[in-house]
């Protein structure tokens, strides 16, 4: 069944798939967009089914050959003009996507923003993507060089629908591979603006395909098709396991898994106590709590424990919840009201293990998906709201006596995506830093994504890393190249 085409308004992008260059009607279930903030449609999308999907790798297929033949500088040109696309209506797509995803104006804007920045920094390596030359005799040529792999596909989920589209998307296009990006039914339309910008700047048809739709058949189309030489996702655990099942199956190919986390914060009683407070806060309650990132569990030295549960909790009772497009509102909706209950569910588990409820801990009365900032002291850590994954606005607050347990009980977690220690000691964050299974550990900030450092998981968050260096290479094989340059190598066999 099929919508009737809409458009999208911004750089001529409509909501239904962009295959080959063109929108084209897709033969999936239209999807109804819903806005989290409001409850009410935003816009009815025309969905690809898996057939679509077949053409859309068909076509990266095809237009293969020509980009990766391109130069270096070349692709970055035209990444850097894909990056200029969205720049020009950060503020309108940060409308969107606040609408859409339901994140705060703000929030919305700094993914834009770092989506066009992402793409800028990779256009910086696709003319830098250097292979070796091997030390070897005066008479050979010795050396390894970098290739694309093929047709990617790109399977994005809905917490930063733009942004994280453009971490994969970036490297792969700069290393001379072409994509299908599967965004989350729950927000498609900013990865169909992206569409829009790659047909303004003239990209040629083929190099990045948009397939909306449901992932079981969409994303599992592009994953099983034999074209398909890698899969980039980014999701939970459980599709991650399937979709790398999938790849094994019909490859097997490579696969790329960014999956949840549990991430630690750990307040050490010499941390400058504001700022801990206030930065443990903002890492867990940022996009109301539903980053793979999110520091939901803090660890705080017993000695500041009950003045961390004070400030935090006075702080996390006078944020303002509201609407995404409201530019008071410090926390937005969560994405969907099954999410709304699944969160609060939680909650009310971890009460009933005997976990006090600091702050929060019930949905907003109003329409929309909100759920209030929620404090948890006394959770026993085995309780599921502190060993699972919750996406969305919830801490438990455990104390701890010394620094080896608490890295135990930080570590105590099938996830390592990332962590946040607040302390003065120098040689603690070291030592600390090391001892954390994590991708990624920052030291007195909350902030632990920066597209030039590596991003993923240790354990069960994943294997293989969005952003920086490091990320290229999951988009590249290598190959040895030998020549042997005598003269008459082989006349020694009489030949
Ligand atoms: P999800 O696993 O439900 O969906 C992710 C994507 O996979 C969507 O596009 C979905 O349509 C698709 N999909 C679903 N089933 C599929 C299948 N059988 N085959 C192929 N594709 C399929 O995840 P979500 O709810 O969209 O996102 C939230 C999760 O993502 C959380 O667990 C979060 O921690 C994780 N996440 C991780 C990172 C990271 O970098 N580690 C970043 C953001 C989000």
């Amino acid at each position: 069944m099929t919508a009737s085409t809409t458009s999208i308004d911004l750089l001529g992008a409509e909501a239904r798939p962009f295959i080959a260059g063109r929108f084209v009607d897709g033969e999936g279930e239209t999807i109804r967009s819903r806005e989290p903030g409001t409850g009410r449609q935003l816009m009815e999308v025309q969905a690809a089914a898996a057939a679509d999907a077949h053409v859309a790798v068909s076509s990266a297929a095809e237009a293969f050959p020509a980009w990766r033949a391109l130069s270096g500088a070349s692709r970055a040109e035209f990444m850097v003009r894909l990056a200029g696309q969205l720049r020009a209506i950060a503020k309108d797509l940060s409308v969107l996507e606040a609408r859409d995803a339901g994140k705060p104006l703000a929030e919305a804007r700094i993914d834009v923003l770092g989506a066009a920045m992402t793409l800028e920094y990779f256009a910086g390596w696709a003319n830098r993507v250097f292979g070796d030359l091997l030390p070897g005799g005066d008479q050979t040529l010795d050396y390894v060089r970098r290739q694309p792999l093929g047709p990617c596909a790109l399977i994005v989920p809905w917490n930063f629908p733009l942004l994280i589209a453009c971490w994969k998307v970036g490297p792969a296009l700069a290393t001379g591979n072409t994509v299908v990006v599967k965004p989350a039914s729950a927000t498609p339309l900013s990865a169909l603006v992206l569409a829009g910008a790659a047909a303004k700047v003239g990209l040629p048809a083929g190099v990045l395909n948009v397939v909306p739709g449901p992932g079981a058949e969409v994303g599992m189309a592009l994953v099983r098709h034999p074209d398909t030489a890698k899969v980039s996702f980014t999701g939970e655990l459980q599709t991650g396991r399937t979709v790398m099942s999938a790849a094994a199956a019909a490859g097997p190919k490579p696969v790329t898994l960014e999956l949840g986390g549990k991430s630690p914060a750990l307040i050490f009683d010499d941390a400058d106590f504001v700022p801990a407070v206030n930065g443990t806060l903002s890492g867990v309650y940022g996009h109301a709590g539903q980053k793979c990132a999110a520091r939901t569990r803090a660890f705080v030295h017993r000695s500041l424990y009950e003045a961390f549960l004070e400030r935090a909790a006075t702080i996390a009772k006078s944020l303002r919840v509201g609407d995404p497009l409201d530019h008071e509102a410090q926390m937005g909706p969560v994405i969907s009201d099954e999410a709304a209950d699944r969160i609060v569910g939680y909650v009310e588990n971890g009460l009933s293990r005997g976990g006090r409820a600091v702050a929060g801990g019930h949905r907003l009365e109003r329409a929309g998906s909100y759920v209030e900032p929620t404090l948890l002291a006394d959770v026993p850590l085995d309780a599921p709201v502190a060993s699972e994954e919750v996406f969305g606005p919830v801490l438990t607050v455990h104390p701890f006596d010394d620094e080896e347990l608490a890295v135990r009980q930080a570590n105590n977690t099938e996830f390592g995506l990332a962590a946040t220690i607040w302390t003065r000691d120098v040689r603690r964050a070291h030592r600390v830093a090391a001892a954390l299974d994590a991708g990624t550990v920052s030291v007195n900030t909350p902030a632990v994504v920066s597209v030039e450092a590596p991003f993923g998981g240790f354990k069960l968050s994943g294997f293989g890393r969005d952003l920086g260096r490091d990320s290229l290479d999951g988009y590249q094989q290598t190959k040895h190249v030998v020549l042997d340059l005598t003269e008459g190598v082989f006349d020694a066999y009489g030949i």
